[in-house]
């Protein structure tokens, strides 16, 4: 791609940057974070100094100041190497944060966006339920009001940061007669990190100042295919007791709210998908002009330059996708079919490019160890997560045809 398009001359400094920094810190251990399942705490410490995660917040809630362009680029050069880190910042960054900044009042947003912007805690975010995946307006987890706090009963599942986080955006029914999507409410809910020792060794992720709220704990940590390094669980709501001062934006509008931030979202998981098939990528071009059969490097076979020749193209393509959407963002037009259409290309683009990279790898390919074995398997939940391939298709058409798609 040709920089200049997108990037001004800070951007490409900033990218050098990430790009050592991912190429130094995160690519020596993805291996070993993936292997064990282990949240790669020492990273994020790491990441916690960079900046990294209040990377498009103002400096005066203790962000880094840089524009969304910034941010995607982070997302990007650190998926190339790991999806595990790159969803860190992500799910923290756009789920966790960004609905305090866009709907928060000013208590809210100074209360909580400088300590999840200066990683002093982590961030996530909680729609998906047991009976409402794709179907997030079947929220069942209920919301009572009992004066000056909500108490909360209900469940949220796949929640990526539910044991490591302490602050999580999340929806529950205010409104148990409304209709589906009308009266769902969002809430700011706090507590402790399941693993407050390995957060104070390494200074980041735990605030014993901040008010946590009783009745929210997470449950045991899901084993998943891919992006094993991030920390995936249920979010449990017992009685859990949430000031009125935690109701993020309107009573009964959270639903509305929740698919905002699902759109932003979508971009920051497509330069995760992204990054996911031009790591493949690298490694092919490594592998393929390395290892030797019939006499010769197996990239000087003509099957082989058709091969990464594709990857290259659809590459390209997904870098305008994502790129072009990330700029209507961050300018302030309309983006949500085009995050849509970026989601949906590039996450399937790296299941694509990924399938591809473990076949030019042959038996080592199939064998864990191997980078590319690993970013197929995370390639896989890139067409899952944020909403399916088949949803992203909806909301598409759904731009196109209006009220004909239901
Ligand atoms: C690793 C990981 C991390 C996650 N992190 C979070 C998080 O932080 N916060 C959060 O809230 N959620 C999170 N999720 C949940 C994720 O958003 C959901 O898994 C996803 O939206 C799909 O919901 P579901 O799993 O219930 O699948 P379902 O909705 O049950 O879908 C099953 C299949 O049916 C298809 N389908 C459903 N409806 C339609 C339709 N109308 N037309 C055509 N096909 C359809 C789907 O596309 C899919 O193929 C995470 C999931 C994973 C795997």
């Amino acid at each position: 791609m040709h920089d200049e398009r997108y990037f001004g001359d800070a951007h490409l400094r900033f990218r050098k940057t990430i790009r050592a920094f991912a190429h130094e810190v995160v690519r020596p251990v993805a291996q070993r974070h993936d292997a064990d399942e282990s949240f790669p705490w020492d990273s994020v410490g790491r990441m916690k100094d960079l900046g990294l995660l209040g990377v498009p917040w103002p400096t005066a809630l203790g962000g880094l100041g840089l524009d969304y362009l910034s941010y995607i680029i982070v997302i990007h050069e650190l998926a190339k190497v790991d999806a595990s880190h790159a969803i860190t910042i992500s799910a923290h960054t756009t789920l966790g944060t960004s609905p305090i900044v866009d709907y928060g009042t000013d208590v809210q947003r100074e209360t909580f966006v400088p300590r999840l912007a200066a990683g002093r805690v982590l961030g996530g975010f909680g729609l998906t339920e047991p009976e409402a995946g794709s179907d997030a307006g079947g929220t069942k987890t209920r919301a009572v009001d009992r004066g000056d706090h909500y108490v909360l009963n209900g469940s949220k599942i796949f929640i990526t940061h539910a044991g490591v986080g302490e602050v999580f955006i999340v929806t529950a029914r205010t409104d148990p007669h409304a209709h589906r999507t009308r009266g769902i409410t969002t809430f700011i809910v706090t507590k402790d990190t399941c693993d407050i020792g390995a957060a104070s060794r390494v200074g980041a992720g735990h605030d014993a100042t901040l008010p946590k709220c009783a009745g929210v704990r997470s449950a045991k940590k899901e084993a998943k295919l891919g992006w094993r390094a991030s920390d995936t669980r249920e979010l449990v709501f017992q009685d859990a007791v949430v000031p009125k001062a935690n109701v993020l934006g309107r009573v009964d509008d959270g639903f509305r709210q929740m698919l905002n931030t699902l759109d932003a979202g979508r971009i920051g998981l497509a330069a995760l998908a992204l990054g996911i098939a031009e790591g493949a990528l690298e490694e092919c071009v490594r592998y393929t002009s390395s290892r030797r059969q019939f006499g010769a490097p197996i990239a000087s076979f003509q099957g082989v330059h058709f091969a990464v020749a594709d990857m290259a193209m659809e590459i390209e393509a997904a870098t305008h996708l994502v790129y072009h959407a990330a700029w209507l963002k961050q300018t302030g037009r309309p983006f949500k079919r085009e995050a849509a259409m970026a989601k949906l290309y590039a996450s399937e683009l790296a299941m694509r490019v990924t399938t591809k990279a473990v076949q030019l790898h042959g038996g080592v390919g199939c064998t864990t160890g191997t980078p590319v074995e690993r970013m197929m398997r995370d390639a896989k939940i890139c067409e899952i997560g944020e909403g399916t391939s088949e949803i992203q298709r909806i909301v598409i058409a759904r731009q196109l045809l209006g009220d004909l798609v239901s």
